[in-house]
């Protein structure tokens, strides 16, 4: 079933993106082995990216969202391509931290109060257009609103949660993302502050079994919302053994020579899915010759 839906309102000013990422940040939960408030934290990143991919021009464009706080999870990074399929690292997996003073899952506390969130899009030009915009929560969807406010002037209502099960696994994960489109007239803008306020948080409304459209159509309720599109979205890497080759060759000559020297078979893992990359000395030394 299609996850993910962006929906307009019939005047065209409200654009609304929703997803259903239960599956995604499941699938980067079982990767990363993550403690519940870092799946929290790195789940609402990697929703994020994937809704901020779909709205990408072409499936080739790609955006990487790097969220860097002083919180003891450390960076994490998520990856989406233009499809809206997307990956995801963090550098601590396992936080853990008591819950917040409302009884929930700490992110703000994982992933800090200061820092940047960098946001890095590929466009198909010569040079990916980057921008930094600072943390202001640490709870991830209001740091994103901030960028859109910030970096791209578009005023923009950002809602993402993730529910963890006592086993670790996720529960439920989504989000939607509403932008006002230039021409957005005052009762439109009243209309969607309304709405936001009515929502309830978006992993409930995902948990109670609501779908990406019904999300999205609640989110543009009065507005005579239709579907933009719809598709599937999943946790997806792109890594390959070409791509590993490149970024071997990028570490040196030197280095490559000593790996090569030092031990039979040099093993790189990819970071985003934990696949393994084994090259021998004499595979190693070929790469030299590149
Ligand atoms: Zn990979």
């Amino acid at each position: 079933m299609n996850n993910l839906v962006r929906a307009i309102s019939w005047d065209g000013s409200v654009i609304c993106c929703a997803v259903d990422s239960t599956r995604m940040v499941g699938e980067a939960e079982r990767i990363h082995q993550t403690s519940a408030t870092v799946t929290a934290a790195m789940g609402r990143l990697l929703t994020a990216s994937s809704m901020m991919g779909s709205m990408m021009k072409n499936t080739e464009d790609s955006v990487t969202l790097r969220l860097a706080g002083d919180g003891p999870m450390g960076a994490a990074i998520a990856v989406a391509e233009g499809t809206g399929d997307a990956r995801c690292y963090v550098v601590n997996p396992v936080v853990e931290i008591p819950l917040n003073q409302y009884g929930k899952l700490d992110v703000a506390g994982a992933v800090g109060k200061k820092g940047t969130l960098s946001v890095v899009k590929e466009v198909g030009l010569p040079e990916p257009v980057m921008s930094h915009s600072p943390i202001v929560s640490g709870e991830v969807a209001e740091d994103i609103t901030y960028y859109y406010a910030m970096s791209e002037q578009v005023p923009t209502v950002c809602g993402l949660g993730v529910l963890v099960n006592p086993d670790l696994s996720v529960k439920a994960a989504g989000g939607y993302l509403i932008q006002l489109l230039p021409g957005a007239d005052e009762s439109a803008i009243d209309q969607i502050e309304k709405n936001v306020n009515a929502l309830p948080p978006v992993s409930q409304m995902f948990d109670e079994g609501m779908t990406a459209q019904q999300v999205a159509f609640r989110a543009l309720e009065g507005l005579e919302p239709q579907i933009l599109d719809e598709r599937v979205v999943s946790y997806r890497c792109n890594c390959s053994r070409e791509r590993v080759e490149r970024a071997l060759v990028s570490i040196g000559a030197e280095e490559l020579m000593r790996l090569a020297e030092e031990q039979k078979v040099t093993e790189v893992d990819c970071h985003f899915c934990n696949k393994k990359y084994r090259f021998n000395s004499d595979e190693l030394r070929n790469l030299i010759q590149k």
